[in-house]
């Protein structure tokens, strides 16, 4: 019989599978409060569970964590942690004044080609189940310490997974799990529109960030050819629908300024008109240099002006200057290093 990654599993199916056992619904409790609150991952350690209950647990689930290989950096630290099948991923744990974000990854590699992403170099490996990001969670938890806030800014396209995303977010919510809010949890789209509507329609609560990066269409299309499939303005349109079903919820428009490239004061009131009208906010983010990008980072004056122009015009704008630079933790910085 194949093992099944215990994590895949919510509350509702271990209690099936327990009653199906004639096991009584507190067993789920026992188990759930063993592997999501003492993080436990061995079942013969569960010293309230019955021994048979334990053995027969064990024949048919596994309670492996994606193992971390090495921990760079601090207080923002990247974590690169491996799969049973050998593959890597990366996880960075950021502190903020009180509380910690995890930064997490989606998908092995990644299939948008976005030019300035170091993600994007190598293309897509494989999708991560939902388990798997349940596990990258709890591993860099043990590692850390809890998160209060999750954001999917690692590797990958969070909406070209979008079933798996959205069961490891129920899971990661789920009051017998991690427990976490919603709002606390921020999905960030290279703007693959459909998974727009879908995420819109599942009112799951959660945060939408899209990362625009562009003012035109031609100027898209150059920077992030997988996801300029789809039109500027049909972008914009998933975005206000998401807003509307989510009662004024804003989304946030990231903008990686890249000098020469997109950081015109013209483009600034571009971007304005762009999402002037919409429930927004704008995360200005300085380019992080990757290997092999041809692009640049603009002074730190000018990525004021472009904010400070931004603003002018009523649009609410904040620059993110990525806390991980140092460490290679930075946005769009996450690729497994081969040598590594
Ligand atoms: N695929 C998703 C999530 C991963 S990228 C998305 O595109 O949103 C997370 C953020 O990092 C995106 O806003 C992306 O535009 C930004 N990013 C990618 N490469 C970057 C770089 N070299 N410097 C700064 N930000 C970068």
């Amino acid at each position: 019989m194949s093992m099944e990654l215990f994590y895949e599993l919510n509350y509702r199916q271990l209690v099936q599978w327990l009653a199906a056992r004639g096991e009584r619904r507190y067993r789920a409790d026992q188990v759930f409060q063993w592997v999501y609150h003492r993080g436990v991952t061995d079942f013969t350690q569960m010293t309230n569970v019955p021994s048979p209950l334990r053995q027969a647990l064990a024949a048919q689930f596994t309670l492996t964590w994606p193992r971390i290989m090495k921990s760079t950096g601090q207080p923002t630290t990247k974590h690169l942690l491996e799969y049973p099948d050998g593959v890597r991923v990366e996880c960075v744990s950021i502190p903020m004044d009180s509380y910690y974000t995890f930064c997490l990854s989606s998908q092995v590699g990644c299939a948008m080609g976005c030019r300035f992403c170091a993600s994007a170099q190598g293309g897509l490996q494989r999708n991560l189940t939902a388990g798997e990001i349940v596990g990258q969670a709890l591993a860099v938890q043990r590692l850390i310490g809890r998160p209060r806030n999750l954001v999917f800014m690692g590797m990958g396209e969070p909406l070209a997974n979008l079933d798996n995303v959205v069961t490891a977010i129920k899971r990661l919510t789920d009051t017998h799990i991690l427990g976490l809010s919603p709002r606390h949890i921020t999905v960030s789209t290279a703007g693959l529109v459909p998974g727009i509507y879908r995420l819109a329609d599942m009112d799951l609560r959660v945060e939408l960030a899209v990362s625009l990066n562009a003012v035109t269409d031609s100027q898209r299309r150059e920077l992030m050819p997988g996801a300029a499939r789809w039109s500027i303005a049909q972008l914009l349109a998933a975005c206000r629908y998401f807003t509307q079903k989510t009662e004024g919820q804003p989304v946030t428009f990231e903008y990686v300024l890249m000098a020469g490239i997109n950081d015109s004061l013209e483009e600034a009131d571009r971007l304005a008109r762009l999402v002037g009208d919409l429930r927004h906010h704008v995360n200005l983010i300085p380019f992080n240099p990757v290997n092999h990008a041809d692009f640049r980072r603009p002074t730190p004056k000018h990525v004021e002006q472009f904010c400070t122009q931004l603003r002018h015009q009523g649009i609410n704008a904040s620059v993110r200057y990525s806390k991980g630079t140092e460490v290679a933790a930075a946005c769009g910085q996450l690729r497994v290093d081969v040598d590594s």
